[in-house]
């Protein structure tokens, strides 16, 4: 028997694994990245340019919306 924790619509080892998978779900439920085409060239969207603002955005969206509903990461025990 295993704890799991759910999050980003899978499942983690870890709680803090689970809050950033989902706080990633969030954030990239607004991304606008394209990967182009022929006649367009690719474009990476404002919330993916920079990693650093990114990995504090990720933070802030774990702390302010996905720990304290906690409906995201739940734990649940699983019968192997
Ligand atoms: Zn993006």
């Amino acid at each position: 028997m295993a704890v799991v924790w759910h999050g980003g619509g899978r499942r983690w080892f870890t709680r803090r694994a689970a809050e950033n998978a989902e706080a990633r779900r969030l954030i990239n439920k607004r991304c606008e990245c394209d990967n182009g085409d022929a006649f367009t060239p690719p474009y990476t969207c404002g919330l993916h340019k920079d990693a650093v603002k990114n990995a504090r955005r990720t933070r802030l969206m774990v702390a302010m919306f996905v720990r304290p509903t906690t409906r995201a990461a739940l734990p649940q025990e699983e019968q192997e």
